[in-house]
């Protein structure tokens, strides 16, 4: 699974940041809807690695951002949940996509008088 490549990733990326392994409270992360990323599927995935590689039972939030998409037509700009709209100005199909592929760890929250252990 996908997912599970990336919460191992997310995992070695909070362990390099953090300098160890620590107990986390939570983690905060931003998908786009281009990412091709299932949150539900990472919370899933995060959860369990978390547990296994003795990080707590950190609750991952998710900031579902929407896509900007620019009309090659019209030129304007737009947000969607996907690349499926047309441009609400003119209709045109015809976009090139600004931004929503992202993911980005945005923060981490420690447990409470947790250290990094170095
Ligand atoms: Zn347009």
């Amino acid at each position: 699974m996908h997912e599970m490549t990336l919460a191992q990733d997310m995992i070695r990326i909070i362990e390099r940041t953090l300098g160890g392994k620590v107990r986390l409270e939570r983690v905060n992360v931003t998908i786009g809807p281009l990412a091709g990323i299932s949150g539900e599927s990472l919370r899933f995935c995060f959860t369990e690695i978390a547990r296994l590689e003795d990080f707590g039972e950190p609750e991952l939030t998710i900031n579902y951002t929407k896509a900007r998409l620019l009309c090659l037509d019209c030129r304007e700009e737009y947000s969607s949940d996907d690349l499926f709209h047309c441009c609400p100005r003119c209709g045109s199909i015809r976009k090139r996509v600004l931004s929503g592929r992202e993911f980005t760890v945005d923060s981490v929250e420690l447990e409470e008088g947790e250290e990094p252990d170095g």
